[in-house]
């Protein structure tokens, strides 16, 4: 039996950006993965992704502490780095880029960049998460240009933040292929998130209500009014012993926020909620 290449584990932007010049040379088109760790099939289809397209895959590791506008979620954000390993190795993943705090932020935390990003950063996780884009943007910005992959790969499950990242193409000039990777669901629904890891027994039975929260929402809709819609997903959720930040049905392309469907809008169901003390988010869209 063939023995699977062994996957190169990079932890500096030097030796990354050599490895991939010398890619580069050769003809090699490069996938790229940005991921928090605590890797779970979502993020292993987005690989599978990316080794459909391309002969080199990036799979990049970051905790980015620009992104959390909670420091105890930064705090608890779970770390599995040796099964992380594991199942990059396995996947065939060519290169793990896993840089330390220092090498993404050398000059540390003052005097970041500030990117427009305009509506996007005023509505749904914009709102209710401070500063999180434009945590977002900092590290993606850095890792984008150590990289410079052809393409990128990231998951619907952050429906805004691709919208978000999207836009970040735009300001700093990179014409990278951007692919939106449909969510990755557990058998009972509940969209696959390193979150879920911090759900005891019991929370993570009831995990699965924004699901069925978004499903009956989908099942529900019909031209007209919607607020009566949002109201009965918030209850569902509340009901289920969640702490709702929003529920809200918007238009699919801008997340402008809607209390009526003409029937024709492309319109997408949005949510984030705490079980306890873990914050978990999830979207459909509608039609
Ligand atoms: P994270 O490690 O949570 O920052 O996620 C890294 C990438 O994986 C992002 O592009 C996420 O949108 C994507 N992702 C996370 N969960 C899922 C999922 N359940 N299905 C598909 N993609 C996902």
């Amino acid at each position: 039996m063939l023995k699977p290449l062994q996957m190169i584990v990079l932890t500096t932007a030097n030796a990354l950006q050599q490895h991939l010049a010398a890619a580069r040379s050769k003809g090699d088109t490069i996938g790229f993965v940005p991921t928090m760790g605590a890797l779970h099939q979502g993020h292993i289809s987005l690989i599978a992704a990316s080794k459909a397209g391309n002969a080199q895959t990036v799979c990049s590791i970051f905790v980015n502490p620009a992104q959390f506008n909670d420091p105890n979620d930064y705090k608890k954000y779970p770390i599995t780095i040796d099964k992380d390993m594991a199942l990059l190795q396995q996947q065939g993943t060519e290169v793990l880029f896993l840089p330390g705090v220092e090498e993404v932020y050398p000059n540390g935390f003052a005097g970041l960049e500030q990117y427009d990003l305009g509506f996007l950063e005023t509505v749904l996780e914009g709102k209710f998460r401070p500063g999180h884009f434009q945590g977002v943007c900092q590290v993606m910005a850095r890792l984008l240009k150590m990289v410079r992959p052809h393409d990128l790969y990231m998951g619907q499950k952050d429906y805004q933040q691709c919208m978000v990242v999207k836009k970040l193409l735009e300001l700093i000039g990179m014409d990278t292929n951007f692919h939106v990777c449909p969510t990755v669901r557990e058998a009972d629904g509940l969209a696959m998130s390193s979150r879920n890891l911090r759900l005891d027994e019991r929370a993570r039975t009831t995990a699965v209500t924004i699901y069925q929260a978004l499903e009956m929402t989908r099942a529900s809709l019909r031209p007209g009014q919607l607020e009566g819609l949002t109201a009965k997903a918030r209850q569902l959720l509340q009901a289920n012993g969640f702490e709702v930040d929003y529920f809200e049905i918007a238009d699919a392309n801008t997340l402008e926020l809607l209390h009526y469907w003409d029937g024709k809008q492309p319109v997408a169901a949005l949510a984030a909620a705490f079980l306890g003390e873990v914050r978990l988010i999830d979207n459909m869209v509608l039609n």
